[in-house]
């Protein structure tokens, strides 16, 4: 798959401020360090684009990023543990919100906050994938680690509840570029709806 032009476009602090121009949009959304901004990287194949974005503030923001003039990458700059209001009405205001991408980290159990993100989206019947992060990694043998395929498939078996049927899911890794171009098919997909 080809990704040509990409480019950040604004942080903004409000629904309205963010771009009007009705292009398709993605949210890559999670906790902290889970991967947001090395699979931004990876999608773009840009070692720093979501770099550019990363900045320190006191004010809950969305970064938006343009790619081939026809889509947007947007991800909300978390700064405390929870979903702040602007990025829940973000969630259910944004009309050319596609779908939400939830990642979730594969090398490590279910978090807590992993699952409270899951199922508001689902409460809010927010279209989703779940994008599973860092499948290249091996299992720990201390704590009875698991391999990745197994906290993915535990996961799934987690959230089932929340669903009336289970959302789409990737597995993906910025090491190895795994599940890229799975993703951007699948973008590609729900575009062409
Ligand atoms: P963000 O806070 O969600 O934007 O997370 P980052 O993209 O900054 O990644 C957090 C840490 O996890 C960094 O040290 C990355 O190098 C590492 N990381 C991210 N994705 C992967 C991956 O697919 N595999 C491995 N092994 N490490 C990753």
């Amino acid at each position: 798959a080809q990704v040509g032009v990409s480019e950040f476009v604004k942080s903004s602090v409000r629904t309205q401020d963010c771009p009007s121009d009705g292009l398709p949009e993605f949210a890559l959304v999670g906790r902290s360090n889970v991967g947001k901004s090395s699979l931004l990287n990876s999608l773009v194949r840009r070692k720093r684009l979501a770099l550019i974005s990363k900045k320190p503030g006191k004010t809950q923001c969305i970064n938006h990023f343009r790619i081939n003039d026809s889509w947007y990458a947007s991800a909300p700059q978390e700064l405390r543990t929870d979903w702040a209001k602007f990025t829940k009405d973000y969630f259910l205001s944004r009309s050319t919100l596609v779908s939400v991408f939830l990642l979730v980290d594969a090398s490590i159990p279910a978090k807590t906050i992993d699952l409270e993100y899951a199922s508001w989206l689902a409460e809010n019947q927010i279209p989703m994938t779940l994008i599973f992060t860092k499948c290249d990694k091996r299992k720990k043998k201390k704590n009875g680690g698991k391999r990745p395929e197994e906290n993915v498939n535990d996961f799934q078996e987690l959230v089932r509840g929340f669903f009336k049927s289970a959302p789409p899911w990737i597995m993906t890794s910025s090491v190895t570029n795994q599940g890229r171009d799975e993703i951007l098919l699948h973008m590609a997909q729900l575009r062409n709806y």
